[in-house]
């Protein structure tokens, strides 16, 4: 049996201060969570719905970036004039997600705050160099995902949105679990004024980058410039799907085609 209360949020105040109770979880679009009630993974006693709070959703322009609400789907991403416009490659990694029912239930808030090893935003959120918003603070990247399924957020911190700087290119290349459409192995290539960043997804425990890759493409901006840098297998995921050797292989292929796709 289910037995936890369920509260729709009407504000931003209103879900932090149900947070206070430590079994109280945030519910996004679900399409995680509910999976892990179902399997009773996890048991809340009560369940706080970001659907209905407005300050969540949307998608805007803000100078020289772009700020994603986090309570906006996939989908929306996915379908966005100004996401489209800006980052293209955000807008089409929001493509790739799952399938059309997950795209249509499942947000990028809910997404990052997830942090699932396989998951496709991380990668764009840390070669993108986005700032995650939450209704404590602004995180940076590089600080947010700190481990499996783990990231920087504290009890009762919801995040409200990323805001992603317009790069100069980018492409993201993943490589599908063709079941789910997880990335065995996804790589987000990103080329700004400030340089260039490498985030891989789906190889690790966590979105990590390759600096000897940011460091070579710095150079020299073609696929040519990292074909002999291989990452090392020590630590990579290993499963039924791939093993470590396999999935440092695809992180070289997919940079490649990254790179080459960025035009
Ligand atoms: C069949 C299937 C295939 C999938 N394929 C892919 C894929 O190819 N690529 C991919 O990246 N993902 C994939 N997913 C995951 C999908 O993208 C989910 O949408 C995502 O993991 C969770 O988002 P959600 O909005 O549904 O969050 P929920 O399931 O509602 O919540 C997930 C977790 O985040 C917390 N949370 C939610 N919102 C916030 C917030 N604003 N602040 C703080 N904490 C919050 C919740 O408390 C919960 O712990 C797949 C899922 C399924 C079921």
């Amino acid at each position: 049996m289910y037995e936890f209360d369920y509260h729709r949020a009407t504000s931003l105040d209103d879900a932090a201060s149900r947070l206070g109770d430590a079994d109280a979880k945030l519910v996004a679009g679900g399409m995680t969570l509910i999976p892990t009630l179902k399997m009773r993974l996890a048991k809340p006693s009560q369940l706080v719905d970001l659907g209905a709070i407005p300050a969540l959703k949307g998608i805007s322009e803000d100078g020289n970036a772009i700020v994603i609400g986090a309570m906006t789907r996939h989908a929306e991403v996915n379908r966005s004039a100004v996401v489209k416009r800006a980052i293209p490659a955000l807008a089409a990694l929001a493509g790739m997600i799952g399938d059309p029912a997950v795209r249509n239930r499942g947000t990028i808030g809910g997404s990052i705050a997830n942090n699932d090893p396989a998951a496709d935003y991380p990668a764009a959120v840390v070669a993108l160099d986005a700032v995650v918003r939450t209704n404590k603070r602004e995180i940076a990247a590089d600080s947010f995902f700190t481990g499996l399924f783990e990231t920087a957020l504290g009890e009762g911190e919801i995040v409200t949105g990323v805001r992603f700087a317009k790069p100069q290119a980018a492409n993201y290349q993943k490589f599908k679990n063709p079941a789910s459409r997880y990335a065995i192995v996804g790589v987000f290539v990103a080329r700004s004024a400030a340089g260039v960043r490498v985030a891989v997804t789906g190889a690790g425990p966590c979105v990590f980058r390759v600096p000897a890759m940011e460091a070579a493409l710095a150079r020299s901006f073609t696929a040519d410039a990292i074909k002999d840098i291989q990452i090392p297998q020590d630590g990579l995921n290993s499963d039924i799907h791939a093993s470590a050797e396999y999935r440092a292989h695809l992180v070289n292929v997919m940079a490649r085609r990254a790179v080459a796709a960025c035009g």
